[in-house]
């Protein structure tokens, strides 16, 4: 692809626009002339559409017939590098370019006309009278002083109707003013000191400011316990980065982390990065996109679809926690952040740094075959050592039912409230119980759409399928066999462990972290600041504790039930046990005077995955890991890819499975082979049933031309829908 040609007025260019079109269309370049990637505004039928000039028309319609761009946007023109990576993805993936595309551009208000700045200045003036919409509108003008909006914007940020903003404007509280753009975000001082770092940090920092240096494309894999300090080593590479002028993005798998790890940058930079998450308001993100294409944002701290930012001029990709499964997306587009990051930074010539304490096996793997760089930090920062990791053998502890403490790790806790610290009891189950069952028939109650139990979640009084979101009262008859006052719940969520411990510790400030628990990111992060300085002697948590935070009290981890994860055949079983358990373990006894302790609940204390977490030889673990897979040619030796189909006909999904499968020359060509269909791991979603067909190739095939090929040949029934997703998470 060529760098920015220029087009003149009357020139045919093609535009990529987000509509479902297989083709770019043919537009006349607009008066002024526009350059390959402008970002324009071109009609469609009756309507305006947004799109991307992607190069010279293909002159194949009637040229009488092609309608001129309506307006070229204010916005840099989208980079080389970035039309490549879309399409570089959209050809891994097997997604279409306009949904590459929308994904690219989903930052709100790009086409609007140019922003207003609307200014209130408390003290120079009040509405004659204060309603609660003007009130809103002012504390918005307030919080974001300063920043531009459209009118739009600002009264959906505000939650009010344009005519509120129209009325304090006529009033004279606000003053309008134009603005041709977006506030650039504070210079980051990249020259300040950080910590004084540990021999081992200095000495992984300075690894990975000489792999910076090289302004080429890199991949290190930085290992470290939690704890270790790798945070302040990658952080070392951010600076780097800032000073040879590039930008950086720090990808972090959980928009709960990004508060603190904001406020550490500003410790050490002096000022606070932009942040893009679906968390940010509409004009925070808008100001984001523009300013990453600007070059008015260094560093960016986001989510997983930050990586189709328009960066001018990327630098550096952090990846922290890379092996956490919220980096796939399983929705529309099927990507792995971490492997589309690695893809980016080879196009623009940048270094990747992915973080983890328990890294995945794929990237274990390309370190392991040299094809990333591999630092590691041995101890943790400081004096602090690892907890001590035990297994309470549940078999010889015998708990009363209806209870999930055991003795053991009763008086742990005990101790430590006794000494003014915290433990964390984990356990990987939200709402009360996971199962609702009739006494007198033996029913269970199920989701009406899904193939899934509803939970019962008692704090809002409601079953809840974790499926589908779908809620309905706790009825007080069976629904199956109509008795009354049957219903029992089965098994521990945290909100029934909740009602143990406040049994067992009447005396204890119990706090319970569960995602749904909090209606917004930011009073779970306050929750979490809370717990931080101390605000609870018992936490009780879900997976949700195990990603980062850092609790300087809490020196116990009690895993409630450690053999969970291990149920079912899911190959990567084993390596997600090993990791979300040893993250948990991780998080007891971080400070330099306290040594943690991890006591692992289990019926199994002799399985291997329970055994490498006690004894921590991961590298043994991940050897012994890689030796199954490669045995059996699965990821990362082999390459995997799910087409799920699903329908609201059973008999349709598994007939066009079936017809799929039989079908498989174009895979049979490449020694791909097809299995399945097999009833999807959910099996009916939303009241759709969903099958799923795995097809397995060896390491190095062109797997996504043969997929296409494969897919071509039948076509997809109307209320059929076929989703492609290379490198599934679970097989
Ligand atoms: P990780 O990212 O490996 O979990 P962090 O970078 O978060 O580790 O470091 C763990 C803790 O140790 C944090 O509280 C951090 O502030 C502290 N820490 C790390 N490195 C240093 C250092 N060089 N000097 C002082 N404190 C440090
Ligand atoms: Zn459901």
């Amino acid at each position: 692809m060529t760098e920015n040609d220029w087009f003149a007025q009357g020139d045919l260019v093609a535009v990529l626009t987000t509509q479902p079109l297989d083709r770019c269309l043919d537009y006349a370049a607009p008066e002024g002339g526009c350059p390959t990637g402008a970002f324009v505004e071109v009609p469609l039928g009756p309507r305006k559409v947004l799109g991307v000039v992607w190069g010279p028309g293909a002159g194949d319609f009637d040229r009488a017939k092609v309608r001129s761009v309506d307006r070229v946007l204010d916005v840099p023109p989208m980079q080389a590098e970035l039309r490549e990576f879309l399409s570089r993805c959209a050809d891994y993936t097997l997604t279409s370019m306009p949904t590459m595309l929308r994904m690219a551009t989903r930052a709100p208000g790009l086409t609007d006309a140019p922003s207003m700045r609307w200014v209130y200045r408390r003290g120079e003036g009040q509405p004659e009278r204060m309603t609660d919409a003007r009130r809103r509108v002012l504390a918005t003008l307030e919080e974001y002083g300063g920043l531009a909006f459209t009118m739009s914007e600002l009264s959906a940020t505000a939650g009010v109707t344009n005519s509120v903003i129209k009325g304090l404007v006529k009033q004279g509280v606000v003053v309008e003013e134009a603005t041709p753009r977006d506030l650039p975000y504070p210079r980051l001082d990249h020259e300040r000191a950080g910590l004084p770092l540990s021999e081992a940090q200095a000495a992984a920092a300075a690894a990975l400011r000489a792999t910076g240096k090289l302004g080429a494309y890199g991949t290190t894999l930085l290992k470290g316990v939690t704890g270790s300090g790798k945070t302040e080593v990658y952080l070392e590479a951010v600076a780097e980065c800032l000073a040879a002028g590039r930008q950086a993005l720090v990808l972090l798998p959980e928009i709960a982390l990004t508060g603190e790890f904001l406020s550490r940058v500003e410790r050490r930079f002096g000022a606070r990065p932009a942040e893009w998450h679906s968390g940010v308001t509409m004009t925070e993100r808008r100001r984001c996109w523009k300013m990453v294409a600007e070059g008015g944002a260094e560093l960016v701290v986001g989510a997983r679809s930050a990586l189709f930012l328009p960066f001018r001029d990327l630098g550096l990709i952090v990846v922290d926690e890379e092996h956490d499964s919220s980096y796939k997306q399983e929705d529309i587009v099927f990507y792995n952040a971490r492997d589309m990051a690695v893809l980016r930074a080879s196009l623009c010539d940048a270094q990747v740094v992915l973080a983890s304490a328990t890294p995945s096996l794929e990237s274990w793997a390309n370190a392991e075959a040299g094809k990333y760089s591999r630092l590691e930090l041995g101890a943790r920062f400081g004096a602090a050592e690892m907890p001590d990791m035990r297994a309470i053998d549940l078999r010889a502890e015998k708990i009363p039912s209806g209870r999930w403490i055991s003795g053991e790790l009763q008086r742990a806790v005990e101790a430590r409230i006794a000494q003014g610290e915290q433990s964390l009891l984990f356990l990987n189950r939200r709402g009360y119980a996971p199962v609702t069952v009739c006494r007198a028939c033996g029913h269970q109650i199920g989701c009406d759409h899904c193939d899934a139990r509803m939970v019962e979640h008692r704090f809002q009084k409601r079953l809840v399928c974790h499926q589908c979101g779908e809620t309905k009262p706790m009825p007080e008859v069976c629904p199956k066999c109509e008795v009354e006052g049957r219903l029992a719940p089965v098994g521990p969520g945290v909100e029934r462990l909740a009602e143990e411990v406040v049994g067992l510790f009447p005396e204890a400030r119990v706090a319970v972290l569960s995602s749904d628990l909090f209606g917004s990111a930011r009073a779970l992060k306050e929750k979490i600041e809370e717990i931080a300085r101390g605000g609870a002697d018992i936490v009780i948590g879900t997976q949700l504790v195990a990603k980062g935070h850092n609790f300087p009290l809490l020196t116990l981890v009690g895993v409630i039930d450690a053999d969970l994860g291990l149920q079912g055949t899911d190959l990567r079983a084993a390596e997600r046990t090993f990791q979300l358990v040893r993250q948990v373990a991780g998080r007891a006894g971080r400070t330099a005077d306290r040594q943690g302790v991890a006591l692992l609940q289990s019926h199994q204390p002799d399985h291997p995955v329970i055994r490498a977490i006690l004894s921590g030889d991961e590298e043994g673990f991940w050897r012994a890991e890689a030796e199954q897979r490669r045995a059996v040619g699965m990821p990362p030796y082999g390459r995997l890819a799910g087409i799920i189909l699903s329908s609201p006909e059973v008999a349709e999904v598994f007939d066009f499975g079936n017809e799929l499968a039989r079908r498989d020359g174009p895979l049979r060509e490449v020694g791909a082979q097809v299995f399945g269909p097999a009833p999807a791991p959910i099996a009916r979603v939303r009241g759709r049933h969903r099958v799923r067909l795995l097809v397995k190739a060896a390491k190095g095939v062109a797997l996504q031309g043969a997929l296409s090929r494969w897919i071509a040949q039948l076509r997809v029934p109307n209320n059929l829908r076929l989703s492609v997703d290379i490198d599934p998470q679970s097989f």
